[in-house]
C-alpha cells in the first residue's frame, strides 16, 4: 500500500508473482569457493556488506542450495566436481559466474593449458560479473540482476492492487 491510512484493506496478486517474489527474496548461495574471487565473495557475505538484507544465506549442502557462485579458475580437475554440486542441486536453480576466470578462462585464457574456457562449458551461467577480482559490490550487483531475472521486473516488489 501507499500510505498507511488505519484502514483495514485487501491485497490482490497473482499466485505466480508471490512465488517469484519468494524465490527471488530466499536466494540460497552454496558455500563454494575456488580460488582469488573466492576471497571477494567471502567479504560479500561478511558484516559490511549484509547480504542477509537480501535474504542471501550460503548454505552448507547442495542440496539446500539454489544459487551456485563460480568464484574463481575452473581447472579441468575441478570441472566434474561443479558439474556434480549443480546436479545436487534442487529446482529451481541458479548459477552466478564470478569473474575473468569463470567467465573466460582470464588470465589462463591463452596459455593455461590446465584450464577451462569458461564455466558456461559445463553448466548454464545465468549471470555473469566481470572482474579480476570482481569487488563485493559487483556481485551484489550480479545478485540483484539475478532476482530482476527470475522476477522478470526490475525491482523485486510485488505488483499489487488493493481494495478497500
Ligand atoms: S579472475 Fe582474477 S582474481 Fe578471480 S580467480 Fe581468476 S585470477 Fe583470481
Amino acid at each position: 500500500m501507499a500510505e498507511k491510512t488505519g484502514e483495514a484493506g485487501v491485497i490482490l496478486t497473482r499466485v505466480d508473482d508471490v512465488l517469484q517474489w519468494a524465490n527471488s527474496s530466499s536466494i540460497w548461495p552454496l558455500s563454494f569457493g575456488l580460488a582469488c574471487c573466492a576471497i571477494e565473495m567471502m567479504g560479500t557475505y561478511a558484516s559490511s556488506f549484509d547480504v542477509d538484507r537480501f535474504g542471501v544465506i550460503p548454505r552448507a549442502s547442495p542440496r539446500q542450495a539454489d544459487l551456485i557462485i563460480v568464484s574463481g579458475t575452473v581447472t579441468f580437475k575441478m570441472a566434474d566436481r561443479i558439474k556434480r554440486l549443480y546436479e545436487q542441486m534442487p529446482e529451481p536453480k541458479y548459477v552466478i559466474s564470478m569473474g575473468s576466470c569463470s567467465n573466460c578462462g582470464g588470465p589462463y585464457w591463452e596459455h593455461g593449458y590446465h584450464v577451462v574456457k569458461g564455466v558456461d562449458r559445463i553448466i548454464p551461467v545465468d549471470v555473469y560479473v566481470p572482474g579480476c577480482p570482481p569487488r563485493p559490490e559487483a556481485l551484489i550487483g550480479g545478485i540483484l540482476k539475478l532476482q530482476e531475472k527470475i522476477t522478470g521486473k526490475s525491482s523485486p516488489e510485488l505488483p499489487i492492487e488493493t481494495v478497500k
